[in-house]
């Protein structure tokens, strides 16, 4: 038996990917590995870079690391990725009260990737390696 009727649709999750001090090509570093980004991208999740790096920088980023972001913005653009995308739920990592400020103006939760346990995070959506 499943867990909800057939006919509900699965709801998709988002998650907006800041570059520098949150992910491990970013500069600073950060702790987030692009194998967890392609991780939630096999899961189904919608993944994409937010950034103030502009937008070929990004692009060229993926394209060199061959990481499948269905979306690159600059930071203040996370509206229009919510206006793009309809999924049930949609989230910002970023390590900055800008990354916080932006994402809650354009109704996304937040994780700060310092300050908050990015490795339980990935541990429960199964984005670990
Ligand atoms: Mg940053």
């Amino acid at each position: 038996m499943l867990g909800r009727k057939s006919e509900e649709p699965v709801l998709q999750r988002l998650i907006s990917f800041d570059i520098d001090g949150t992910l491990e090509v970013g500069d600073p570093p950060g702790v987030i590995p692009l194998t967890a980004v392609r991780r939630a991208h096999e899961l189904g999740f919608v993944v994409g870079s937010c950034s103030d790096r502009p937008i070929s920088y990004q692009q060229g980023l993926w394209s060199e690391h061959d990481v499948p972001m269905q979306f690159t913005v600059l930071k203040q653009h996370l509206l229009t990725v919510r206006a793009e995308f309809e999924v049930g739920h949609y989230l910002h990592i970023g390590d900055t009260e800008i990354d916080q400020m932006m994402a809650k103006q354009a109704g996304f939760d937040f994780l700060h990737s310092i300050d908050d346990d990015m490795v339980a995070f990935m541990a429960e959506h199964q984005l670990h390696p």
